[in-house]
């Protein structure tokens, strides 16, 4: 008599791949999200080196893949893994397979927007575990967001829902990436607070840092670390910038009601010692409509969560794991 066993898919794994616009990161993902082995390089600017990149990662796996998980930024198309809107450095991936660039001997390729990934990876092992209403924003070069609303991941009529980042936030603003004027985007990210901190050093304002030797300004996380030693102009600047997304944060509790909020991306890393007053601030100016606290805290593995997350759709695909 023969016996039927489940398969043990315990020891399943799978490539999570991050497409950012500064590095591309990948790992080999286990089933509890964890990371076995993790790879990192500038963002490619071709499409043979992102598939060069895929190749020697795959090359590091041990045992059979269940497939390859893609967060990218723009618009994915994640029933084909196309990419439709790409603006930025990025742009060459436009138009773009990703299942093609990525896929090789019938392995399948799952793509989505990098912050619903991210969001995929809190949600099954990290901060927003069993929650149902759950908004997720990366803060880096850009602002990326996702939301999680009623249990479902939010995509919109053509995949392109959340982009939180994109909120006008100052009508008098200054052009953004996305052709709109006075995003979010333009009042807090890396782009935008490197570029105030590089009108008050033009301005010859009292600043600690200067232009490297190539007239570059500043990198974000050294104006962080000017500010905790007193300069008055990265004080400002980062000033300025929380209170524009406190403001967006305040409109997105109004519109989501969320019962937590996740910041992910190099800047929630490097100003971690905002959170609190960022927390109290939102909290005072939601309180009469919500009449509770939405809890804002930094996504777990900040840097690393975006590949566990991208890897998390393969599991999902193969309904190892479900939201
Ligand atoms: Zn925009």
């Amino acid at each position: 008599m023969s016996e039927t066993r489940a398969p043990d898919h315990s020891a399943a794994i799978a490539i999570g791949v991050d497409i950012g616009a500064t590095a591309i990161k990948a790992a080999l993902v286990g089933l509890r999200g964890d990371l076995l082995a993790s790879f990192r390089e500038d963002s490619p600017r071709t499409t043979s080196s992102l598939r060069d990149f895929v190749r020697s990662v795959r090359k590091h796996a041990t045992v059979p893949l269940l497939g390859i998980g893609i967060g990218c930024k723009g618009v994915i198309d994640a029933a084909t893994t196309r990419v439709n809107r790409l603006p930025g450095d990025l742009h060459f991936l436009e138009g773009c397979m990703l299942r093609e660039l990525a896929g090789e001997d019938g392995l399948p390729v799952y793509a989505d927007n990098d912050a619903r990934t991210a969001l995929v990876g809190e949600v099954l092992w990290g901060a927003a575990r069993g929650r149902r209403n759950v908004l997720l924003l990366t803060l880096g070069t850009g602002v990326g967001g996702a939301a999680l609303v009623d249990g479902v991941i939010l995509r919109g009529a053509s995949g392109a829902a959340c982009h939180l980042g994109h909120v006008t936030l100052d009508i008098r603003g200054g052009l953004c990436i996305c052709g709109n004027y006075g995003c979010l985007e333009t009042c807090f990210s890396s782009r935008a607070i490197e570029s105030d901190y590089f009108a008050h050093i033009h301005r010859a304002s009292e600043t600690l840092l200067s232009l490297d030797d190539a007239g570059r300004a500043p990198t974000t996380e050294a104006i962080f670390q000017a500010a905790a030693e007193g300069d008055p102009s990265a004080r400002r600047v980062l000033d300025l910038a929380f209170e524009s997304l406190t403001a967006a944060l305040v409109s997105f509790v109004n519109v989501f009601d969320p019962e937590l909020i996740i910041l992910g991306g190099n800047i929630a890393a490097a100003g971690a010692q905002l959170l609190a007053p960022l927390q109290e601030k939102v909290a005072r100016r939601t309180s009469v409509l919500l009449d509770r606290k939405v809890p804002i805290v930094l996504q777990n593995n900040v840097g690393h969560g975006g590949v566990a997350g991208a890897a998390g759709l393969v599991f999902l695909q193969h309904r190892l794991l479900t939201i």
